[in-house]
This record gives structure tokens, C-alpha cells and sequence, in this order.
């Protein structure tokens, strides 16, 4: 259960609350929205949070059944808005983040700049540091890469996401990104959450490459407990007996995903398929789904990418998709950046 504190609530009312939790046998977590002051209870009956409500400076108790409590929508009913760079991610404004999947050297980032910028889009996306499935693959440019993004945000003034693979990069990666992305592989790495949630930028949390649904809110929990509320979840397929495609884009976790908790769910349809021709289609049922926006691999020229290539799209493809996404986008009353 959540005791919801009214904001005017004291340390001592607050002690108080918590002393009545202990006794009960319950395992007490503190937290806060916005200004208010959350205890979360490891469990609980509706009938003892009838008499926690009762109690001085409560304002209500939520009765939350699933083993994630503060990422559950009663918390937030109408749906959290998370900002990053001065722009919002959930509510009415479709958030589009592109870019290639990896920096590979300064002309192909200011390439890929200019055509988001252009586009009206407001995050680049690629990384600096890559998690390759294998040793020989290309790993990103590390620093380097960091300087270039950089460089294009002050020319640019697009928001960045880039991914931190440890807990060791997090200060450099921080000093460029305006969100922090942790890829699929990483959404089980409980220390790397940890960290993360004492810091103040929003995460853009992937679901594991075999996560359910229940794992991915679980961890977006330990970003949250850990003292980060600024949570952005995405998308991103799972494995299956598919393999036509790379992964299976879980478009009903995402109506699920929008039902259960109030955090902005993006889609990725690049990793969600493995090939570009996907994209469109993919892209376009995932807003009509609900989802609060896209994540899309998108490289000035995809036959040359060093990683993720056949997942990208085309410039001239990428901006035909966002004149497209527009009419769906008005569809379920949501708009384009
Ligand atoms: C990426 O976004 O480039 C990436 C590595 O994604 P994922 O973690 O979803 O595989
Ligand atoms: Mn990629």
C-alpha cells in the first residue's frame, strides 16, 4: 500500500504514520510526488489502510496489489509528464527521438542532426558507448563520440539521448545527455538502477530482451525508490520463436504497460523488427496503440552504418514517415513535435 501524506504533513506525523506501518509488520519505503511525502508499505489489507487514513497528515492510501507500487497509474491517474530538455515526454505531444544507432564519426552526426532538426524533431538519438552482442563488433566511439554529440547539441540545440552501459560512466555520459538511455541488456542491472536513480536526468528504460511485463515495471520501481521519478519507458521487442524478425514488437504490452502504470511509454520499432522496412508500419500502429511516442534508428546513409544499418531508415523514408504519422496522430488526439 502507498500512505499518500497531505503536503503539509510534519516530520512527526510522518513518524508517526510510519511507526503504525512497522507494528503492523509491514517493511516501510519513503518517496515523494512532487512536493508529497509517500510511505510504501510492502503489503497490507484495505482494512488497514482505512485505519492509516485516518491518522493526521494523511491524505489518502492507495491500495496497490501488484508487487510494483509507485510506477502503478493509481499514483499518478493522469499520467506522468517527464521533461528533458525543456520539452515533454507524455501528455497530448508525441515525443519523437532519432538518430543512428551509433556515433561513427563527425560528419555522419551533424548529417544526422540536420535532418531531426530539420524534420521538427527535438531528440537525437545514437550512442557513444554500444552493448555489441559480440566482442568483435564495432563498441562505439566512447569519449570521442560524447564530444561529437556535444558539439551538435550546441549547434543544434536538439535534446540528446545516449546510452551509459555502467555505473562508472554516468558523470561523463550526464554531462552531454539530456536522457540517460539503458539499453535492453542492461534493464536487469540492479546496481546500474541504483545508481541512476541519484541522479536528477530523466532514463529511457528498455524492456529486457526477455523481460514481462511485470520485470520492466519492477526495475523502472528501482529508478523510482532509488530517488529518481523521472522515468520514461520503451518498447523495444522481446524474443520469441520468431526469428524472421530480430525481436517481436510487444504492442499489447504497451496498451498494458499504458493501463498499469502512469509513465510515458515510447516504442522502438528499429530493435522491435531488425529491418527498415518495418519501421513505417510498426511505427504507425504504435501510435495508434497509444504509445506517447517513437524511437527510430534513422542514418544518413544505412548501407555505410557500422552498426544497425538494416535497421535504420533512409532520410527521405524517415521524413515521409512523420508527414504520415501526423493524420494518426490527430486520429487519437495526440500531435507531432
Ligand atoms: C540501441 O538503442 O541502439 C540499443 C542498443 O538498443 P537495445 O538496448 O534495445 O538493444
Ligand atoms: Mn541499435
Amino acid at each position: 500500500m502507498i500512505v499518500v501524506m497531505v503536503q503539509t504533513a510534519t516530520k512527526a506525523q510522518i513518524s508517526m504514520v510510519e511507526s503504525r506501518m512497522l507494528s503492523l509488520g509491514m517493511q516501510v519505503q519513503h518517496s515523494f510526488s512532487g512536493e508529497q511525502h509517500l510511505l510504501i508499505g510492502s503489503d497490507g489489507s484495505p482494512t488497514l489502510g482505512q485505519s492509516l487514513e485516518a491518522m493526521p497528515g494523511v491524505e489518502r492510501v492507495l491500495w496497490v496489489r501488484q508487487p510494483y507500487k509507485l510506477v502503478s497509474r493509481p499514483v499518478h491517474p493522469e499520467g506522468t509528464v517527464v521533461w528533458a530538455a525543456g520539452r515533454p515526454i507524455g501528455g497530448k505531444a508525441l515525443t519523437i527521438i532519432a538518430g543512428p544507432c551509433s556515433v561513427e564519426n563527425e560528419a555522419q552526426i551533424r548529417e544526422a542532426a540536420r535532418i531531426v532538426q530539420g524534420a521538427g524533431g527535438n531528440f537525437l538519438r545514437a550512442g557513444a558507448y554500444k552493448p555489441r552482442s559480440s566482442p568483435y563488433s564495432w563498441q562505439g566511439l566512447g569519449e570521442q563520440g560524447l564530444a561529437l554529440l556535444q558539439a551538435v547539441k550546441q549547434d543544434t540545440g536538439l535534446g540528446i539521448v545516449t546510452e551509459v552501459l555502467d555505473p562508472r560512466q554516468i558523470e561523463k555520459v550526464s554531462a552531454v545527455a539530456d536522457i540517460l538511455q539503458v539499453g535492453a541488456r542492461n534493464m536487469h542491472n540492479y546496481e546500474l538502477l541504483k545508481a541512476l536513480g541519484q541522479v536528477e536526468l530523466p532514463v529511457l528504460l528498455k524492456r529486457g530482451l526477455a523481460a514481462t511485463v511485470e520485470e520492466w515495471l519492477l526495475a523502472a520501481e528501482y529508478l523510482i525508490t532509488a530517488g529518481n521519478p523521472n522515468v520514461i519507458l520503451c518498447e523495444r521487442g522481446i524474443r520469441t520463436f520468431e526469428t524472421y524478425t530480430r525481436n517481436t514488437l510487444d504492442l499489447a504490452a504497451v496498451a498494458a504497460v499504458k493501463n498499469l502504470s502512469h509513465l510515458p511509454v515510447l516504442v522502438d520499432p528499429s530493435h522491435g523488427t531488425g529491418k527498415w522496412q518495418l519501421i513505417t508500419p510498426l511505427s504507425r500502429a504504435a501510435i495508434a496503440v497509444g504509445a506517447d511516442g517513437l524511437l527510430i534508428e534513422m542514418h544518413p546513409q544505412p548501407e555505410q552504418a557500422l552498426s544497425d544499418g538494416e535497421q535504420s531508415l533512409a532520410p527521405d523514408k524517415y521524413l515521409a514517415l512523420l508527414e504520415e504519422l501526423k493524420h494518426i496522430a490527430a486520429a487519437v488526439g495526440r500531435e507531432l513535435p
